[in-house]
């Protein structure tokens, strides 16, 4: 069984003309592949590395451009995101654990896989190296990639930002925290799952949340809700204090755990309301 380390670079929606708008189903386009292949004794035994060219965001977002420094007419010359994925597939092989460093890649990478209709991948056996070095350090934070590579005295002879140089820094990092007797590897999809019915039960937990006044404490009625995604808007005015009071919870991720979070406020009615 093999390690994939992989990092991602992606283009999202930016907009440049009146009427322009984001494509609901794909949040991150990905422009670049960059990948480390480990045996198991963690000695690299390949390398990927691929431009690809988008097809939704075209156009560099300005941001984007600025930080990884891919231009719209290189990403163009780019390999289509499918053939792209074909021989990323094939050159992983059979038997692999992917790992990244933290979660925004697998996600994009599964959302990318979604939208373009490529099902050869799979998810099912994942190590998140950055949580790994979390662990080790007991880091509540997430750390940069930057400034781990520095701290674990990395040489740094390429830019980060680039998926192949963040992919293989990231896998020097593995190298040096990786604990064969640690049990990391997730069943990702699973866990995935598992999440999105945790948040559909929270979801239904706080619709039937109650609202209170600030300033005396008592239950006020709502005259007022709005469902978000993950987050819960309620409004009421207690007529004891002459007050509106404006009612938030969303569902939080911390740890590994999801859990409510409310916050009644004052507001002016005046305020606009989201
Ligand atoms: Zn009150």
């Amino acid at each position: 069984m093999n390690y994939i380390v992989f990092d991602l670079e992606f283009n999202m929606f930016f907009k440049f003309n009146e009427g322009d708008s984001a494509n609901p189903n794909l949040k991150n386009e990905i422009i670049q592949i960059g990948a480390v292949k480990l045996n198991e004794k963690l000695e690299t035994i390949g390398k990927f590395d691929l431009l690809i060219r988008p097809v939704i965001y075209k156009r560099m977002n300005p941001y984007v451009k600025r930080k990884i420094n891919i231009n719209t007419r290189r990403v163009i010359q780019g390999t289509p995101f499918i053939k792209a994925i074909e021989s990323f597939k094939a050159w992983v092989g059979n038997e692999y654990v992917l790992c990244s460093w933290g979660h925004d890649d697998i996600l994009a990478l599964r959302e990318n896989c979604l939208f373009f209709e490529f099902d050869s991948l799979f998810f099912n056996k994942f190590i998140n190296i950055q949580q790994i070095y979390m662990n080790l350090k007991s880091l509540s934070k997430q750390p940069k990639l930057e400034s781990v590579v520095e701290g674990l005295e990395i040489a740094m002879n390429s830019p980060f930002h680039d998926a192949f140089s963040d992919a293989f820094y990231t896998a020097e990092i593995f190298r040096k925290v990786f604990d064969f007797s640690d049990d990391v590897i997730i069943n990702w999809e699973k866990v995935q799952e598992e999440n999105a019915l945790k948040i559909e039960e929270l979801k239904m937990q706080i619709d039937k949340v109650t609202i209170c006044c600030p300033g005396c404490g008592e239950l006020v009625p709502k005259n007022g809700e709005v469902t978000k995604r993950k987050k819960y808007f309620a409004y009421g005015h207690c007529v004891k204090c002459d007050l509106h009071i404006r009612h938030i919870s969303r569902i939080a991720h911390d740890h590994g755990e999801y859990s409510i979070i409310s916050n009644n406020n004052i507001y002016n009615t005046d305020e606009v309301t989201d």
